[in-house]
């Protein structure tokens, strides 16, 4: 059991590409139920997790859709439909600072849980979104990649004003 850090926009790490995990090994494994320590410690509260928000560049998400954290390794979306949802959207990483995101409505993840079986699960709204946000971290993508370069800069100037960078 162990808390991580949980590292914060303006961190280089948040901004690379992880990669693909080989192997679902003990310290996979370890790597995981630290993240869910993580989250689930009582200052944080999260409904997901990507591994390079705890500085580990590695293919890994923890998705909390009910009532426990699931791990998943290796995860891919397909976009299912052309409807897109706007929803307040905030981050572990981004302090407390919400935002408008506009995403896609409706998707397929597919990712390996941790026994290596495959999972497919088709989801839809808020469930749609967690799963993308979270991916999005994989790739180095913050949330505020997807708003309009003005909001961005608007968003940005709000942290920067509430002196919490
Ligand atoms: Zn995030």
């Amino acid at each position: 059991m162990a808390v991580k850090k949980i590292r914060k926009i303006g961190d280089p790490v948040l901004r690379e590409k992880s990669k693909i995990v080989e192997n679902i090994d003990r310290a996979l494994l370890s790597l995981v139920e630290d993240m869910i320590d993580t989250v689930s410690d009582e200052n944080i509260s999260g409904v997901g997790l990507a591994a390079p928000q705890v500085g580990v560049l590695k293919r890994v998400i923890i998705v909390n859709l009910g009532d426990k954290f699931e791990g998943y390794i290796n995860p891919e979306i397909e976009i299912l439909g052309k409807r897109t949802s706007t929803e307040d959207e905030g981050c572990l990483s981004i302090y407390s600072v919400k935002s408008e995101v506009k995403r896609p409505n409706k998707i397929l993840f597919k990712a390996k849980n941790l026994k290596n079986q495959d999972v497919r699960i088709e989801a839809e709204g808020i469930a749609a979104r967690i799963f993308l946000h979270e991916v999005d971290h994989l790739d180095g993508i913050l949330f505020i990649d997807h708003l309009k370069p003005e909001e961005r800069k608007n968003f940005l100037s709000k942290i920067t004003r509430n002196n919490i960078l």
